[in-house]
């Protein structure tokens, strides 16, 4: 196992004011930084397992440190084709783990493209989100909740291509939490998930403006969609200000620094979401992120 059993909190200031218990599942503190490496762990083992003697990811963001993490732990080498527009600091960290990074096109698709077209035949290519095992992957975080003896009145996160909404709902289901509803966070200028439940069939957007890069998935998985038929998922998008906002409560409150991504979901404890004013307590997944620094949310949040 190559992921953390990760610390499932009460968060005393945000369940003050919620007005009930708050829960954070902590996945910022997995070793790669987000939830991302449950998933992918699993899935990188058994493409090894199957013979590969590479992996090959296309993402800049923190599904590419998460299989450089687990390349390094694994000793088999990793290339992450990025484009021109991931920032020097994700290509960095990728290359501090040990992986080759290869810039390529002025945009994800591109990058994405090359990377599956340059794929030799004894390599593998890791999906940030699509694909069953990954789903596998990041149930686990909900049977460790259930462990720790909590079956909360809703759970919160939030939506990029859908992978961690995909894996928390299969986790809750094989749980039988089918009672209990996710609050799906996104925010404006990244809500694939909010116009696919809109529209009844995934939808590609025009474009990404969010500052919340991780979310920036043009189009969320079927998976996502097969999961809100089985589910009731609430889907709630919110403003780039407001998911800033969460980020700077999660770091005064406790003392933890993360993306806009993931402070969309600690958005929902602090704005008094709507959806959540009927439920007894909260889950929250603190997805993690590992792209913030306290001065880069300042600036942001003076700018926004
Ligand atoms: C990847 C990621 C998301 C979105 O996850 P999806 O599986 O793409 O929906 C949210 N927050 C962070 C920090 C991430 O790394």
């Amino acid at each position: 196992m190559l992921y953390i059993e990760t610390p499932t909190i009460l968060s005393e200031p945000l369940s003050e004011r919620l007005g009930k218990p708050v829960w954070l599942k902590l996945e910022s503190m997995q070793p790669s930084g987000s939830f991302k490496l449950r998933g992918i762990s699993v899935l990188c083992q058994h493409e090894v397992t199957a013979g590969a003697r590479g992996l090959v990811s296309s993402s800049g963001g923190n599904a590419g440190i998460a299989v450089a993490y687990v390349g390094r732990k694994l000793s088999i080498p990793v290339r992450v084709v990025v484009p021109q527009s991931t920032p020097l600091e994700a290509r960095k960290l990728i290359l501090a783990q040990g992986a080759q990074v290869t810039v390529y096109g002025a945009s994800w698709y591109e990058a994405n493209t090359h990377a599956q077209e340059s794929l030799a035949s004894d390599e593998a290519f890791i999906h940030p989100f699509d694909h069953p095992l990954l789903w596998q992957g990041h149930g686990t975080m909900i049977d460790e909740v259930a462990r720790a003896g909590i079956k909360p009145g809703a759970v919160v996160l939030s939506v990029g291509g859908g992978g961690l909404l995909s894996g928390v709902v299969a986790g809750m289901q094989r749980l039988g939490w089918s009672d209990v509803p996710v609050l799906a966070m996104e925010t404006r200028g990244a809500e694939s998930f909010a116009a696919a439940i809109a529209a009844g069939s995934a939808v590609l957007l025009p474009a990404i403006t969010s500052v919340a890069s991780s979310l920036g998935a043009r189009q969320v998985c079927e998976q996502a969609l097969v999961s809100a038929r089985g589910h009731l998922i609430i889907s709630e998008v919110i403003s780039d200000r407001a998911a800033l906002r969460g980020c700077e409560t999660l770091l005064h409150e406790h003392r933890i620094l993360v993306e806009p991504a993931c402070g969309a979901a600690i958005a929902a404890a602090t704005r008094s979401s709507v959806h959540l004013a009927d439920v007894d307590s909260v889950l929250i997944i603190v997805c993690g992120g590992v792209t913030m620094t306290a001065d880069r949310l300042g600036e942001l949040l003076q700018s926004i």
